[in-house]
């Protein structure tokens, strides 16, 4: 399902700005504009998904190239002693942004169950 355009759709368009730190066909990476930790990057999907709960079996290769790239950036930037990717999903998963994305934070110790 598409959705309405969202901030990140700006983003993907340079219509807004924001410190890119990586981008291929398929996805773009960037810094949060409200960073939880010394590193937050957020990393999206190009393609129109409003959240986890809108994928399908189509978007398999998708995800997984996702997750990759996520991988990559964090050896990039130096998160060899461990980070958190979180994917927020609807209103109870605390999404504010319905374009999919994964949060990638490190350079802090993380603490568990998250709020
Ligand atoms: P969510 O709560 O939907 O999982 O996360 C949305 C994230 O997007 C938040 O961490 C928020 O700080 C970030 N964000 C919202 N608007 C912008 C923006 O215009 N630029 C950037 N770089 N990040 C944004």
């Amino acid at each position: 399902m598409n959705h309405e355009p969202t901030v990140f759709d700006k983003i993907i368009n340079r219509e807004i700005p924001a410190e890119i730190v990586y981008e291929d066909e398929h996805c773009l990476a960037f810094k949060d504009i409200n960073p939880q930790a010394p590193v937050h990057i957020l990393v999206i999907p190009k393609k129109p998904i409003v959240s986890l709960a809108e994928i399908d079996e189509q978007d398999a290769p998708l995800m997984g190239h996702l997750l990759v790239v996520l991988s990559k950036i964090a050896r990039q930037v130096g998160l060899e002693s461990g980070y958190r990717t979180v994917l927020n999903t609807g209103p109870d998963g605390g999404q504010e942004v319905n374009h999919l994305h994964f949060h990638l934070l490190g350079k802090r110790s993380m603490k568990w169950p998250p709020g």
